[in-house]
């Protein structure tokens, strides 16, 4: 369905069952719910789809290790078993992660996690190795019967040392173990929309619009693309806003009704960062490691770059979240504590994001003490007639599915339906029929569409089983290369017809990989422009605004000038002259 019809359909049939706000991955989760037991849904997002919160995670599918220390042993239970939940339905993008703790000393933290435990204190202190044994020992434990990973193992300061040459030589031990990370966040949202979609022709889902009461008891959804508005009559609303959720709050609601706040949201930015040395020195675990003020950071290689996180600073409106100087000198900083020979220059931070965890409203003077749970509150309606509004409050990206189902689960028994079907063991898009043999599947995938092994093995890495489908696209008409040497138009072309891309950051940042891992150079940058303005009918002066939207948009948020772009561009020319002279 796109967008015409799905406005369309709107205006002929103008009732809805639910509308969830918000296509974050929560908010798309529970609309997934909801589609696939027959309800009719529509998911309203005001601008792309997992551009807010979940596209600005640690891409970390977890337990939560540190959330022990807080007592919140349910809530780290439920995560271990989504995690694992998520390693079998969305093999494609969730593996497994080697975790290595550095550990500094042998009792500490340990009588401060006890009193932290009792509620005596909230200060962070430094881990020592009992507390962090005591941690992994209780991690192995729920994990047991499933045992879908190795245990934890410590090893001690020689054999540490022999394995990461380049770690803080002040360290006593380290302990390794297993947990998981997600290579495309933004895009298995996507994936779990087209899931809620494919599902139900009454399951509708607009990006780029808002919705807003009409004054007569109902709703009007405002297309921000073509200006155009529809009307619509949902029976309950949930609201999935994440950070934004007071601010909805109070567009649903007059004055005098109100709900009382509900988010107290943190920042955290991260540095994406391309140095060899940092890379290599890795040796393919995930570092968990503590800066010296004890707060937990995480430095990990994600596709061929190092991901370094995060600061967590309060804000009251998430669309003012970047990442500011004094964040990236601290994220540096604990860098060179942990890995103190390592030096990173200014133009190897090829990207940095920021984003707003959706944390319950909270006066702890220590942010990273706010609990990590999830729960729902309902705000009953303030009229007779009008609908009441389910708030989706907290909520880890890991645990997208179980906050999905129990928002869903709220929604069934207020219009009185019943759940058919479960999503526990449900794969997610390119998971589907995942293959155990992967080199074989791609072998014969390839030879069926006459297309390279190698080129088959791209879209594999990058859509799992879903790379048949585009694959069938690609070979449908002439394609032409782009000026990235792994991409094609008609690859794109996909993305754009099927995935609801409207912008350029929609391909370039969510439904692609090309910008977060440094690979976006301004040429690539052009051809994908021209792409969309012919999808879109853009007009030559649509597309220069669109061209420098894009450039603020990269500098501003993401810390990549127009410079650095060019500069891609040079380099990937003496790439191909080189490759060609030693051809
Ligand atoms: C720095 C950081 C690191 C994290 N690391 C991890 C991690 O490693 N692992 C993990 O499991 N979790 C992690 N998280 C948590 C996780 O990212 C979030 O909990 C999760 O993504 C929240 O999803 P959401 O859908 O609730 O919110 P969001 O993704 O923020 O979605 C809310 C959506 O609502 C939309 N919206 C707002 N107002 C309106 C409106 N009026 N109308 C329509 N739409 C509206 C926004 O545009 C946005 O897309 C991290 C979070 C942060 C910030």
């Amino acid at each position: 369905m796109n967008r015409a019809e799905t406005l369309d359909g709107l205006r002929q049939s103008p009732k809805v069952d639910v509308c969830v706000i918000g296509g974050g991955i929560n908010g798309i989760s529970v609309f997934r719910e909801l589609a696939l037991q027959g309800l009719s849904v529509l998911l309203v997002e005001k601008h792309d789809y997992c551009s807010g919160a979940s596209s600005a995670l640690s891409r970390m599918v977890h337990g939560g290790l540190r959330y022990l220390e807080n007592g919140e042993f349910k809530l780290v239970q439920e995560s271990l078993a989504e995690r694992d939940r998520l390693l079998t339905n969305a093999p494609h993008y969730v593996a497994p992660l080697p975790t290595t703790v550095p550990v500094f000393g042998l009792f500490s933290g340990l009588g401060n996690s006890v009193v932290r435990f009792f509620g005596l204190t909230r200060r962070p202190s430094r881990r020592g190795a009992v507390a962090i044994k005591m941690g992994l020992g209780i991690y192995d434990f729920l994990t047991r019967k499933r045992a879908m990973m190795p245990r934890h193992q410590f090893r001690g300061k020689r054999m540490t040392l022999a394995k990461w040459p380049a770690l803080n030589t002040d360290i006593m031990s380290s302990a390794t173990y297993f947990d998981a990370w997600v290579s495309h966040p933004e895009r298995l949202g996507i994936e779990l929309l087209d899931d809620g979609l494919f599902a139900s022709g009454m399951a509708r889902a607009l990006n780029y619009a808002e919705i807003s009461p009409d004054g007569a008891g109902a709703f009007v959804v405002h297309d921000t693309i073509d200006g155009s508005s529809v009307v619509v009559k949902p029976k309950l609303i949930i609201n999935a806003t994440g950070g934004w959720i007071d601010i909805t709050n109070s567009k649903l609601f007059s004055p005098q009704a109100r709900p009382q706040s509900l988010m107290g949201g943190t920042k955290g930015s991260h540095l994406v960062i391309d140095n060899a040395a940092l890379y290599d020195a890795l040796a393919d675990h995930m570092i968990y490691y503590e800066n010296e003020d004890g707060r937990i950071c995480i430095l990990f290689p994600y596709l061929g770059k190092v991901l370094v996180g995060s600061t967590d600073i309060r804000v009251s409106d998430p669309d003012t979240a970047r990442c500011e100087t004094d964040e990236r000198d601290y994220i540096l900083q604990s860098l060179a504590f942990v890995l103190p020979g390592i030096e990173i220059r200014p133009e190897e931070i090829s990207f940095q994001f920021s984003g707003v965890r959706p944390l319950p409203v909270s006066t702890d003077s220590f942010t990273g003490r706010i609990p990590r749970d999830h729960f729902c509150t309902v705000i009953e309606s303030e009229a007779e007639g009008q609908p009441a509004v389910v708030c989706m409050i907290g909520g880890k990206w890991t645990t997208f599915r179980s906050f999905g189902e129990l928002a869903a689960d709220l929604a069934l028994e207020r219009l009185q339906k019943r759940r058919a079907v479960s999503t526990t063991e449900r794969p997610i898009g390119g998971g589907r029929r995942f293959p155990l043999d992967r080199a074989a599947w791609i072998a014969k995938v390839a030879n069926e569409k006459g297309i390279s092994a190698v080129r088959l093995a791209e879209l594999f890495a990058r859509y799992g089983t879903q790379a048949e489908a585009i694959a069938d696209f690609i070979v449908a008409a002439p394609d032409t290369q782009l000026p990235h040497p792994a991409y094609s138009a008609r690859e794109l072309l996909f993305l754009i017809r099927n995935e609801a891309a409207e912008r350029l950051d929609d391909v370039l940042l969510r439904r692609t990989t090309l910008a977060i891992t440094g690979d976006l150079s301004l040429e690539m940058m052009d051809a994908v422009l021209l792409l969309l303005a012919a999808e879109k009918s853009w007009t030559p002066a649509q597309q220069l605004a669109e061209r420098s939207r894009f450039l603020i948009l990269l500098r501003e948020r993401h810390g990549v000038d127009e410079q650095a772009l060019f500069e891609r561009n040079e380099r990937r020319s003496m790439k191909c002259e080189t490759t060609a002279k030693s051809g």
